[in-house]
C-alpha cells in the first residue's frame, strides 16, 4: 500500500513528498524500486550530493556515488534549480531538521516547487525525516506519506525467510507466533535488527530470546516519543474496592481472550473505559491491572507530547499514536488525565484549534474503531470534558470512582499491609483502622501504611501494631478534609448525568 502510493504520488509529479519514518533503508529500497528508470539523487548534511541509482543500458542498480562532498543544501538547490540539474530526477532530501527552519532554505525549496507547478522543471522532491515539520510556506506543495505497518503474515513470512538464510533451525509454531505478536508495530528494518541480535547472542530464535526482543520493542516504542510501554506490576488483586468496575472489566476479558469466537457469536469488540472521580482513588491502578487481565501489553499516551509547534505536526502524532497503538494490537491504551488533553475546546487562537482537531480526530477513531485497542481514559473532573466524548458509541460505559467505604478501606489496608508485613497483618485489627479513616483516599491509606512501618523501623522495633497506624492516622489529613467540598460536588454531578459507580 505504501509502496503504490508512493509511486501514484510520483508519478502525479506532486512537487514534495514528505515521509515521515525513521527507517531511511526501507524506505529508500522503496523508493528505488518505484522510481524505474527515472535518476535518483539524495542530499544529505553528512556526504553532499550522492547518485543513487545506476542506470545501465539493461540494468538499474542502486548506488552510493559521491558527486560533490562540499555542496550546501542552499547551493544545490540553487544550481540544481539554475542549471535544470534536477530536470526528470527524483531527489531526496535527508536531515530536514537541519535546515526546514531556515528561512532561505525554505525559500529556494519553494522556488523550486514553483518550477516544478509551471512545467519548468520535471522533478520530486522526497524528505525522509523521523519528525514532521512542514513550513507553512511550503504546505501547498506537500504530501504526508507514512511508512505502513507490517501485517502479522508479512512479519511471519520475514522471520522464517531470516531463519532460513542464517541456518537458525526450526522456529516452533508456538515461538513463532509469540514472536509475530511481539513484532507487531515494529518496522522492517527494526525487526531485522532485532532478528539478528537475538540470533547472535543466542544462536537460535527459541522462547529465550522473547524476553528481549521485548525489551527492544519497548525501547524502540519509547524512542517514538509519543507512547511509552509501561510495565504491568498490578493485578486485580491489587485493588481494594471497586467491584463493580472490576466486574465488568472481567467481563471484556473474556470477549478479548477469545475475539474470534466472540465475533462469531455477534459479541461487538470492546471499546473502552473512561474512570472519572477523586484523586488517589485506584484510576490508575485499574488502567495497568485491566491490561495484565487481558494478557496485553499497556501504552499510555501522552496528550502533552502530542503537541507539536509545527503545522499538521500534532495531529501527525495523534495519527502515528492510533497506528502504533493498532499495529501492536491487542492492547491496552491508556490516556491519563484526559480533561488536561482536551481543555480548551472550541476555543479561538492556535492551540485551541489544534486541540478541537485533535479532539476530533479521536472521536471519529473511537467510534470507527474496529481492532482491539481497548481504551482507558482516566479523568479527575469530567465536567470539563466536552459532552460529545460522554455520547454513546464513544466508551462502553463510563464509571466513577468514590472515596472508598468501610469495607473497601478494610481491603485497602488489608492489601498494603500484607504487601509490605505480610506477617504482621494477622494481628492487626484493619477493621478498626478502617472505621477511623471515613474520608482517606486509597493513597492516603497507603502513605499512612508506609508512615507507621518507617517510624517502627526508625525506633528500632520488630513489628508494626494497629497502634502504630493509628497513630500515623492521627497524623494524616485526608483528602476530604483537603478537598471535602469540591468532591461532594463532584458526586453529585456524576449521579445526575447517571454515571455507573465503581463501588
Ligand atoms: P490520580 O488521579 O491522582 O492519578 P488515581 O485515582 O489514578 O489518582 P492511583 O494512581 O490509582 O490513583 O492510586 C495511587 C496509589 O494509591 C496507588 O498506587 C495505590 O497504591 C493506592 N491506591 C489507590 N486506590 C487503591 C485501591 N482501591 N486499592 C489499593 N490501593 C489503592
Amino acid at each position: 500500500m505504501f509502496k503504490k502510493k508512493l509511486k501514484e504520488y510520483i508519478d502525479a509529479n506532486v512537487p514534495i513528498i514528505y515521509i515521515n519514518s525513521y527507517d531511511d533503508n526501507d524506505v529508500e529500497n522503496c523508493i528505488l524500486e518505484v522510481t524505474g528508470r527515472r535518476k535518483v539523487w539524495e542530499w544529505n548534511q553528512m556526504v553532499g550530493l550522492v547518485n543513487r541509482k545506476d542506470i545501465q543500458k539493461e540494468k538499474v542498480q542502486s548506488s552510493q556515488e559521491i558527486l560533490n562532498d562540499n555542496i550546501s543544501i542552499d547551493e544545490f538547490l540553487v544550481s540544481g534549480v539554475k542549471e535544470r540539474e534536477f530536470h526528470r530526477k527524483v531527489i531526496i532530501l535527508k536531515d530536514s531538521t537541519a535546515y526546514l527552519d531556515n528561512l532561505k532554505t525554505v525559500a529556494l525549496l519553494k522556488n523550486a516547487c514553483l518550477s516544478i507547478e509551471r512545467g519548468d522543471l520535471d522533478t520530486v522532491f522526497v524528505i525522509i525525516s523521523p519528525i514532521i515539520r512542514v513550513p507553512k510556506e511550503l504546505e501547498k506543495y506537500i504530501v504526508i506519506l507514512e511508512e505502513e505497518y507490517l501485517s502479522e503474515d508479512d512479519i511471519r513470512e520475514m522471520i522464517l525467510k531470516f531463519a532460513y538464510e542464517h541456518m537458525a533451525g526450526n522456529v516452533y509454531e508456538k515461538v513463532l507466533n509469540k514472536m509475530v505478536i511481539a513484532f507487531k508495530g515494529l518496522s522492517t528494518l527494526e525487526i531485522e535488527t532485532i532478528l539478528s541480535l537475538a540470533f547472535s547472542r543466542n544462536g537460535e530464535l527459541t522462547e529465550d530470546a522473547m524476553e528481549w526482543i521485548m525489551e527492544q520493542k519497548k525501547q524502540m516504542i519509547q524512542k517514538s516519543g509519543i507512547l511509552e510501554m509501561v510495565p504491568i506490576k498490578e493485578s486485580m488483586d491489587d485493588i481494594g474496592g471497586l467491584n463493580t468496575l472490576k466486574e465488568w472489566l472481567r467481563k471484556k476479558s473474556v470477549i478479548l481472550n477469545d475475539m474470534s469466537s466472540a465475533k462469531k457469536f455477534g459479541v461487538e469488540l470492546p471499546k473502552g473505559v473512561l474512570i472519572a472521580g477523586v484523586p488517589g482513588c485506584g484510576k490508575s491502578l485499574n488502567a495497568k491491572a485491566s491490561a495484565k487481565l487481558f494478557g496485553t501489553p499497556l501504552l499510555k499516551l501522552d496528550m502533552g507530547r502530542l503537541m507539536g509547534k509545527y503545522v499538521g505536526e500534532s495531529e501527525q502524532n495523534m495519527r502515528q499514536a492510533i497506528a502504533i497503538a493498532e499495529a501492536i494490537a491487542p492492547c491496552v491504551l491508556w490516556i491519563d488525565e484526559l480533561e488536561k488533553a482536551f481543555a480548551g475546546i472550541g476555543g479561538n487562537g492556535g492551540g485551541a484549534e489544534v486541540t478541537t482537531r485533535l479532539f476530533g480526530q479521536f472521536l471519529t477513531w473511537m467510534q470507527e474503531k474496529e481492532s482491539a485497542v481497548f481504551v482507558v481514559a482516566t479523568a479527575n473532573d469530567i465536567m470539563k470534558l466536552p459532552p460529545e466524548l460522554m455520547r454513546k458509541g464513544r466508551f462502553d460505559e463510563i464509571f466513577y470512582v468514590k472515596l472508598p467505604n468501610q469495607f473497601e478501606r478494610k481491603k485497602i489496608f488489608e492489601i498494603h499491609i500484607g504487601k509490605r508485613r505480610p506477617d504482621d497483618l494477622k494481628e492487626i485489627d484493619t477493621s478498626k483502622l478502617a472505621e477511623m479513616t471515613d474520608g482517606y483516599s486509597g493513597a492516603d491509606i497507603e502513605g499512612v501504611v508506609k508512615d507507621a512501618i518507617e517510624d517502627a523501623f526508625v525506633k528500632g522495633k520488630t513489628k508494626i501494631t494497629t497502634e502504630d497506624i493509628k497513630k500515623a492516622i492521627s497524623t494524616t489529613h485526608s483528602l476530604k478534609e483537603i478537598m471535602g467540598e469540591s468532591i461532594s460536588k463532584l458526586e453529585k454531578e456524576y449521579k445526575e448525568r447517571k454515571f455507573k459507580s465503581a463501588s
